[in-house]
């Protein structure tokens, strides 16, 4: 069997093991610590948030976003439906209600279109949406214009979920930092890890202040412990955050090699005019942390026959996300828009796109594809 190429793998650039042990050295083995403090000030250097807070998953701090812009129980919140479950999880925990938004073309995202419509909708039904979370699809924008002045129009607070984005940018503006709070996740598969974290930016100081007390069990000033609100355990540990902070010096290298890969890829199949990459705008630029691509009808193999092909020669890839309104936990929420995701869905593939992938890796996975072809 020939060595397993993995879709997107943890990829270290040296000092982490070096920040580990100054964390151990000065035993800050806590969930708080100065690499801590100094992991959410490269988070806010490098994207030009103002406050970021480190936390133990990017699902938290979706959870501790939806908190803080005030979603309860049987509350409304509108979801970009062509996403990773954890986008529309944390809306369940609270007892609200998703409802799920088809994407576009254009991005993969979020339908500018199909939100308003649905705005619409709901307000004409007495619901007005407690918030919006939009998406940027293996590290795609979304269209933040156009969405953006939906929200402001109608009075809906923004939620970006940026966990697959951290690096990627939208007319130079970093994901993350359009929305009224945005969320990062550091999980082993993304662009950068701290082998499972996240962090919660924002611009507005108290909310992030707010999220760090809701984060460490909502302890109120007092010498006992004393509690006014249900809190949760949420904060990064500090040795995940000295991981973090070893991760931040080699990032822009980790972008240029995703990007890399998916030029390699774009280049070597261009001859095959049905195989559709993820498109990126003129104003977009994506940190490509997953290389996206559909195979048009037009072809005599299907996107799973393609799958199986890079599978048998011991090659991860995968489907792209299963929309949310089509999961069997989710059926029950409302949908609007057509069939964009879905369709992407049935002819969707990510190829590997890890940024320690070798040139003889890529050519293995460029050879499998032609050999199919
Ligand atoms: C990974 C991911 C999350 C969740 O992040 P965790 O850190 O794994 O909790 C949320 N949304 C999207 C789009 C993701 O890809």
């Amino acid at each position: 069997m020939k060595p397993k190429i993995w879709l997107s793998s943890p990829h270290m650039g040296g000092n982490e093991t070096k920040y580990i042990q100054e964390a151990f050295d000065t035993n800050w083995i806590a969930p708080l610590g100065p690499h801590v403090d100094a992991f959410e000030k490269a988070l806010c250097t490098y994207t030009g948030v103002k406050h970021a807070a480190a936390l133990s998953s990017g699902t938290a701090a979706l959870h501790l976003a939806l908190i803080l812009v005030g979603v309860g129980y049987g509350d409304e919140v509108l979801c970009q439906s062509f996403t990773f479950s954890a986008s529309a999880n944390p809306i369940a925990y609270q007892g609200a209600t998703p409802i799920f938004i088809d994407s576009e073309r254009e991005t993969w995202n979020m339908c500018p279109v199909a939100l308003e419509e649905a705005i619409k909708d709901r307000l004409k039904k007495n619901k007005k949406p407690k918030a919006v979370i939009v998406v940027h699809l293996y590290g795609m924008p979304a269209q933040m214009t156009a969405i953006q002045a939906i929200c402001e129009q109608y009075g809906i607070p923004l939620i970006e979920d940026a966990a697959e984005a951290l690096g990627s940018t939208y007319k130079g503006q970093a994901m993350g930092s359009f929305g009224k709070l945005g969320i990062l996740s550091f999980n082993g598969n993304k662009i950068i890890t701290t082998s499972g974290g996240g962090a919660l930016l924002g611009n507005e100081e108290a909310l992030i202040t707010k999220s760090r007390f809701l984060a460490t069990q909502a302890r109120d000033p007092a010498p006992h412990y004393q509690h006014s609100h249900i809190g949760y355990n949420y904060r990064l540990s500090n040795v995940c955050a000295a991981i973090g902070l070893g991760q931040m010096e080699v990032l822009p290298t980790r972008i240029e090699r995703r990007r890399a890969n998916f030029h390699f890829y774009q280049e070597e199949l261009k001859a095959y005019p049905f195989i559709e990459f993820q498109p990126e705008l003129a104003d977009s630029f994506s940190n490509r942390w997953l290389s996206a691509l559909v195979v048009n009808e037009s072809a005599e193999i299907s996107r799973e026959d393609l799958r199986l092909a890079l599978e048998a020669e011991n090659i991860e890839a995968r489907p792209l996300w299963k929309p949310l309104h089509l999961q069997p936990v989710f059926e029950e929420a409302p949908y609007y828009g057509g069939g964009v995701c879905e369709d992407l869905f049935n002819r969707g593939l990510c190829l590997p796109s890890g940024s320690n992938l070798s040139q003889e890796d890529l050519t293995r996975i460029v050879d499998t594809i032609k050999t199919l072809f």
